[in-house]
């Protein structure tokens, strides 16, 4: 299969024509040679029809027609192939994302096209199954995004009281905010997700899901940390009132993701319900897991996310 050069930007052939991106995305699903979906028949010689919108093959085996995006978020879409792999290319290589509105424009399609289109890449985005646990040195950390604060709420909302200890649990829910914990890995990988509240058995119970018993966890001295500290191999707290941090006891590249996630959801996206958080926390998550620093391309990042929309069909009526 041709096409292995890296995407170029705006202006690849690849983003411009749908047979250009077909024979990409074969080059990604297919590096042998076409699969036939339908009988499972790997072929170089399948046969390729005359067709004037797609890229149409014949199976050689059970004669059957199929193309590249059968099986995947593709599939049954009316979006060209070269839109959706420049969409992918833009949510990419974009550091806060890209809001519905501005693929709308530079797509030319309309908005609820541009929507639903955004929201099948956040899927394949998503990690279908965690296969192994972090571990090494692995920070926790919550915080509060999307929604906005309500009126009502802004007025009758005391300020925080900082000598409380849990200034945390005069926020959130009356904020309309959606609680997330974030648990990384230093110099490896990151996982968010959306937790009903952040007590202890909540937050414990994501750590212990995704942490390794033997990982060193960090967090700060949040209460909701300190049972579930003591079942890992240690358990360091910063604490955010003191300047100076001991040690490695900080949970800085936690706070670094947050404060990319909130510059998306707030300054790009605007409003998150709670409902699709999780797919906007998968888009963040992915991104910040293909990252420019490991030498990470943003066509090598795109290709990455393309080899990610196999067997994750989505049925939209678009
Ligand atoms: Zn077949």
């Amino acid at each position: 299969m041709e096409n292995h050069e890296a995407l170029e930007g705006a202006f690849d052939p690849r983003f411009q024509d749908p047979f250009a991106a077909a024979d990409y995305l074969e080059s990604i699903r297919w590096p042998d040679g076409p699969v036939c979906p339908h009988c499972g028949v790997l072929d170089t010689k399948h046969y390729l029809l005359k067709n004037k919108t797609r890229k149409l093959w014949k199976c050689r085996a059970c004669r059957k027609q199929f193309t590249v995006t059968v099986g995947t978020i593709f599939e049954g879409s009316h979006i060209p192939l070269n839109k959706w792999l420049f969409a992918f290319f833009l949510l990419c290589s974009s550091k806060k994302g890209m809001s519905a509105h501005q693929l709308h424009r530079m797509l030319g399609l309309t908005y609820k096209s541009a929507w639903f289109m955004a929201h099948r890449i956040r899927y394949a985005m998503t990690q279908p199954a965690f296969a192994r646990q972090l571990t090494g040195t692995v920070e926790a950390d919550e915080t509060y995004v999307g929604g906005k604060v309500r009126r009502s709420n802004r007025v009758k909302r005391a300020p925080l009281d900082p000598k409380l200890p849990d200034s945390r649990k005069q926020t959130g829910r009356g904020a309309d905010k959606t609680p997330v914990v974030t648990l990384v890995e230093r110099g490896g990988e990151v996982r968010s997700f959306r937790v009903a509240n952040v007590t202890a058995d909540e937050l414990g119970g994501a750590i212990r899901r995704h942490v390794a018993r033997d990982a060193h966890l960090r967090t700060d001295a949040f209460q909701s940390y300190a049972k579930v500290g003591k079942e890992y191999a240690s358990h360091l707290t910063v604490d955010h009132n003191e300047v100076y941090v001991v040690g490695d006891a900080h949970t800085n590249t936690a706070e670094n993701f947050f404060s990319i996630l909130k510059r998306g959801i707030d300054g790009v996206y605007h409003h998150v319900s709670e409902a699709h958080l999780p797919r906007y926390l998968a888009e963040f998550d992915f991104r910040y897991n293909n990252l420019a620093r490991d030498g990470v391309t943003d066509a090598e990042r795109t290709r990455r996310a393309l080899a990610m929309t196999e067997g994750k069909r989505l049925r939209y009526a678009d």
